[in-house]
């Protein structure tokens, strides 16, 4: 089991459900490393803000990895003055594991094909390697940009990925899940239980904080 590995997911998790969750543990144990971290980020500037604070969105993960050794919250983007930018993260946990510590991202599809969004984009695959997620619903429609970033770096040994610090993207499929936090908030918004999206202890937390509201549409549930 590799320790040397640092591999992480970032999202929003408004709120963290399944689909998040079983993409991790697979992954770590397709990589065989030790731990998963799942990071909430502050603010995205990329997409709209998320509905919940920060801090909500950090329990309902904290909460979600509880009794899970493989999955650890990180809670830097979330107490972070600044807003989260995926490359700053990067540069942070270079800054902490050396030069030759691979680090890899987790992503699903969609955020992948959105990458040419995000700040300085190009930079990423200088400071980590790319696992790209399938997820049901998304296919691989990539614009010239990401064909172009596909083409240049994608391999299909995961021994490589682990043997370089940065710069491969590799495509995994899992099992797939097609739940969204979307699909969670619309279902709350709209009176029905959530339950089996995502963990019982999460949507404890939402009941008890009356998010998503809750409180309107889910009276007594
Ligand atoms: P929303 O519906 O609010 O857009 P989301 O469910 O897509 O939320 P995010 O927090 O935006 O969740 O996603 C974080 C990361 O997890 C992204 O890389 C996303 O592609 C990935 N992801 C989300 N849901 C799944 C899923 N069901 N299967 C695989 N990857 C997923």
């Amino acid at each position: 089991m590799s320790e040397s590995v640092k591999v992480f997911m970032g999202g929003t998790f408004d709120p963290i459900h399944n689909g998040h969750l079983r993409t991790a543990l697979e992954i770590q144990q397709w990589l065989g490393v030790k731990q998963v971290t799942l990071m909430p980020s502050k603010a995205p500037v990329h997409r709209k803000s998320p509905e919940r604070s920060g801090q909500q969105r950090l329990d309902m993960v904290r909460l979600a990895v509880a009794d899970e050794p493989a999955l650890i919250a990180d809670e830097r983007e979330v107490i972070s003055a600044a807003a989260s930018y995926t490359v700053l993260t990067l540069e942070s946990f270079r800054r902490e594991l050396g030069a030759q510590a691979p680090i890899c991202m987790i992503l699903g599809m969609d955020a992948y094909l959105s990458l040419p969004q995000w700040d300085r984009w190009l930079e990423l695959l200088q400071l980590c390697h790319i696992v790209v997620v399938k997820r049901p619903g998304w296919i691989y429609e990539p614009c010239e940009q990401m064909q172009h970033i596909s083409n240049e770096h994608e391999i299909d040994d995961v021994d490589v990925l682990l043997q370089k610090p940065a710069g491969h993207v590799i495509f995994r499929e899992l099992t797939p899940l097609g739940i969204s936090a979307t699909q969670i908030r619309e279902l709350i918004r709209g009176g029905h239980s959530p339950r089996y999206l995502l963990p019982d202890a999460v949507w404890d937390y939402i009941k008890q904080n009356r998010l998503y509201n809750f409180e309107q549409h889910n009276e007594g549930k």
